[in-house]
C-alpha cells in the first residue's frame, strides 16, 4: 500500500483582469474552489490509478477540510489518517490574469500542525505501507520524524517542494528523490551544474540511493546510483500543468511499491503526467488506469 504523507488545501482561484497592486482593490470573477494541496493530490492520483493509498494530513473543522475529505473519498483515498481541527484548513489564494500570470496568497493553517507525534500516532498506517511518499507542504520536523518510523523494507520517496535545504538523514532515506529543475538547483545550491545528468549526480552524492529529475514536456531522467537513463515523455496537448508533479510522483511511488524498476515506474508516471496535463485542474485531471493503459 501507498502512504502520502503531506498537505491538503483549498484552492481559491479568482481571474482577474490586472492583479492588484499594493493599497489596490480589483474586481474579479466569480470563486472556484478546488481541492488542492501536494499532498491530498498525490492521494488522489495514487488512488485514482487504483492504488491502495492512504493519507496522512491534517485539515480544520471546517468547509474546506470536508471539501478534501470529499475529494479523497471519492478518488478511493483511505482517510482514516486526515486528521481534523487545530486551524483553518490550509488555503492557496489564487488571482489569475488573462495572460495566466498569477499572484498567490499561502495560508498552511492546519498542514503547519501536522505534527511528528501525529507521525508517531499513525503507527499502523506506516507499517501498512510499502512506500512513503512525502513532499515539503508540511513541516519539516514532521518530515524527519517519518524517515525516523519508517518499518524496515518499507521505501521512502520524497519530492521537495517547496524546496530547501535538507537534512543528511532525510536525503539518505530517499529512494528516489525527486525534483524539478527548480527544485534541483535549490537543494543542489552552489554546487549545481549545467545540466539534469550533472543535477542527478550531484544530488546522489549528497545521499539519496536514487533520483528522478522531471522534465515538464522533455520527460525526465532517472539514476539509481550505477547509471542514468532518459525517461522519454508523451506527446500531448498541455491544456494546465497544475498537479503534474505530483501525478508523476504517486504513480511512481505506487508502481515502486508494486515491485517496478526505476526506469519502467517513471516510463508509466511520464504517462500519468502527460495525461494530467491535457485537462484544467489538479485533482480533476487526474486519469484512471484505463485512461493510461498497462503499467
Ligand atoms: P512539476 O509540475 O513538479 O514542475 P514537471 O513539469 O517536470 O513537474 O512534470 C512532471 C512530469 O509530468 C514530467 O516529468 C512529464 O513526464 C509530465 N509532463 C509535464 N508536462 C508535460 C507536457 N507538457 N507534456 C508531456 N508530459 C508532461
Amino acid at each position: 500500500d501507498l502512504l502520502v504523507v503531506g498537505s491538503a488545501n483549498a484552492d481559491l482561484v479568482i481571474g482577474v483582469e490586472r492583479r492588484p497592486a499594493a493599497g489596490e482593490t480589483v474586481l474579479g470573477g466569480d470563486l472556484s474552489t478546488h481541492p488542492g494541496g501536494k499532498g491530498a493530490n498525490q492521494a488522489v492520483a495514487a488512488a485514482r490509478l487504483g492504488a491502495r493509498t492512504a493519507l496522512l494530513a491534517r485539515v480544520g473543522d471546517d468547509g474546506h477540510g470536508r471539501l478534501l475529505l470529499d475529494s479523497l473519498r471519492s478518488a478511493g483515498v483511505d482517510p482514516s489518517g486526515v486528521l481534523e481541527g487545530g486551524a483553518p484548513t490550509g488555503v492557496a489564494l489564487i488571482t489569475v490574469d488573462p495572460s495566466g500570470d498569477n499572484s498567490i496568497v499561502v495560508s498552511p493553517g492546519a498542514n503547519a500542525r501536522l505534527t511528528p507525534a501525529d507521525v508517531r500516532a499513525a503507527e499502523g498506517l506506516l507499517r501498512a505501507s510499502r512506500v512513503v511518499s512525502a513532499q515539503l507542504e508540511i513541516p519539516l520536523e514532521t518530515v524527519v520524524e517519518v524517515v525516523r518510523n519508517l518499518p524496515s523494507g518499507t521505501r521512502f520517496v520524497l519530492n521537495p517542494s517547496p524546496p530547501r535545504s535538507l537534512p543528511a538523514e532525510v536525503l539518505a532515506a530517499c529512494d528516489p528523490l525527486i525534483v524539478n529543475e527548480h527544485e534541483a538547483r535549490v537543494v543542489l545550491g552552489e554546487a549545481a551544474g549545467a545540466d539534469p545528468e550533472d543535477w542527478a549526480r550531484g544530488l546522489l552524492a549528497m545521499g539519496p540511493r536514487s533520483v528522478v529529475v522531471t522534465l515538464g514536456a522533455e520527460g525526465a531522467l532517472v539514476h539509481d546510483g550505477s547509471g542514468a537513463a532518459r525517461v522519454a515523455s508523451v506527446k500531448v496537448d498541455a491544456v494546465d500543468t497544475t498537479g503534474a508533479g505530483d501525478a508523476f510522483t504517486a504513480a511512481l511511488a505506487w508502481r515502486l511499491g508494486a515491485g517496478a524498476g526505476l526506469a519502467r515506474a517513471a516510463g508509466y508516471a511520464a504517462r500519468v503526467g502527460a495525461a494530467a496535463v491535457t485537462k484544467a485542474g489538479a485533482q480533476e485531471s487526474y486519469p484512471t488506469a484505463e485512461e493510461v493503459g498497462q503499467p
